[in-house]
């Protein structure tokens, strides 16, 4: 896995930024802010991700933006702010692994055709700032669907301080063939509708679009890989869109850049075809064969159930047939995740949180354990290996000594209840307050 120093885009533009912003009078409040005192954060509880220790109480000295001391007491430095969060549980702040931040609910498919780039950045904005109010201290950003590389000035305005959010990966939009998953099907051929994605149709296209989509900021790639989906008979079909070839050379461009793919993949053999290639990670992963889930196994690459959007699609789909299928989709993922549990893959937490409102998608975690995991090991897949999938490992994810201060309070003891971290109540970011 790449580490953060080959991702020039969130770090050098951001310092570059803040360069610029330092130097003109109306700088952002960050770029001005003094230094402040140290704070001490107190509760209950502190649980220790790694081992699923519990401390009682749980204190973190936080200096800067990086966590100094974490134990059941920590150093109190003279003039430190001790803030007491009573009977809470401290936890690292919550990672979503597959977020759309330019999406928001309501005729999800128009939207990216009706609303312009400015309007969808601006709402872009407002989703991250509700993301994080909920706990999402990073996220990973899977495809603007047709606004481009506009993800990288949320990312960068964000870094620079301008705008609340989580720290984020994104990847521009996604890539596709003609014709493919997220192709504008359907609508007057006279009228050019544009696809919500970037076309490729070969290996070289596909390097072609990579390049692009990096010069203009991304930190991975995004492909579709299969789709559109059916259930027949309650078994899932899905169509491939690239062949193992062809998604090797995508993975070989990504590792020249220093970064990775992700696909958005449903099942066989499209499945088969990106552990084959060695992705990074496969979205949605609804339906995978003994031979991917070895090589998901062999090779770490994470599956991402995004469970929460196939519920939202079940309770609302405006057809009764339409909802039936997506509740017959919702069965047979549920059937085919225990597997999957039972085989030992790697998982990380997303939820595809977009098209159902921003700052609701902890309801993911609390899918995960209902659904056969426990709850410490989906705590696990969301910090340590959501750490790893965005290219932040041992810098977030857990709460200790020189890591990245992202934490949050719960109530309640997310062993015994995972739902709790649907009610954050406490949010710090960098060492910075942003809920209370
Ligand atoms: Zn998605």
């Amino acid at each position: 896995m790449p580490t953060p120093q080959h991702f020039p885009h969130s770090s050098c533009r951001a310092l570059l930024l803040g360069c610029v912003c330092a130097s003109l009078s109306a700088a952002p409040l960050a770029a001005q802010r003094a230094p402040s005192p140290p704070i001490i954060l107190h509760a209950a509880r502190l649980l220790e991700i790694e081992t699923g220790n519990m401390l009682q109480p749980g204190e973190i000295l936080v200096a800067g933006e990086r966590i100094q001391a974490v134990g059941t007491t920590v150093d109190h430095p003279q003039g430190s702010q001790v803030i007491d969060l009573g009977d809470t549980t401290l936890l690292p702040g919550l990672i979503d692994a597959h977020v759309h931040l330019f999406l928001h609910p309501g005729a999800e498919d128009l939207q990216t055709v009706e609303e312009s780039v400015p309007w969808r950045t601006i709402l872009a904005a407002q989703a991250a700032k509700a993301d994080l109010m909920a706990g999402f201290t990073a996220e990973r950003d899977l495809g603007t669907e047709g606004a481009g590389s506009a993800s990288s000035a949320i990312r960068d305005a964000i870094n620079a301080g301008i705008i609340p959010g989580p720290r984020l990966r994104v990847s521009a939009n996604a890539i596709d063939i003609l014709g493919g998953h997220e192709d504008a099907i359907g609508f007057n051929p006279a009228q050019h509708v544009l696809s919500n994605a970037d076309y490729a149709n070969t290996a070289d296209e596909i390097i072609a679009v990579m390049r692009e989509q990096h010069k203009e900021g991304s930190d991975f790639a995004k492909i579709y890989q299969t789709g559109p989906d059916k259930m027949i008979d309650g078994v899932l079909h899905t169509p491939y869109q690239y062949n193992e070839a062809q998604l090797a050379a995508a993975v070989e461009e990504a590792h020249r850049l220093g970064t990775y793919v992700a696909v958005h993949a449903m099942g066989e053999p499209g499945t088969l075809y990106a552990a084959q290639a060695g992705v990074a990670s496969i979205e949605h992963a609804t339906q995978l064969s003994d031979e991917t889930m070895r090589l998901m196994k062999e090779k770490g690459i994470f599956a991402v159930p995004t469970f929460t959007i196939f519920e939202y699609f079940a309770h609302h789909r405006e057809s009764q047939d339409q909802a039936a299928s997506e509740a017959a989709m919702l069965d047979y993922k549920i059937a085919e995740f225990k597997k999957q549990i039972a085989f030992g893959i790697p998982f990380a937490v997303g939820s595809d949180v977009g098209p159902f409102p921003h700052g609701t998608q902890a309801r993911e975690l609390t899918l995960m354990v209902q659904y056969g995991m426990k709850p410490l090991a989906v705590l696990q897949a969301d910090m340590i290996n959501g750490a790893k999938l965005l290219m932040w490992q041992g810098q977030i994810g857990e709460l200790k000594p020189g890591y990245y201060a992202d934490i949050v309070a719960v109530p309640g003891n997310p062993l015994d209840d995972i739902s709790v971290v649907e009610r954050v109540q406490f949010v710090m970011k960098n060492g910075v307050v942003v809920r209370r």
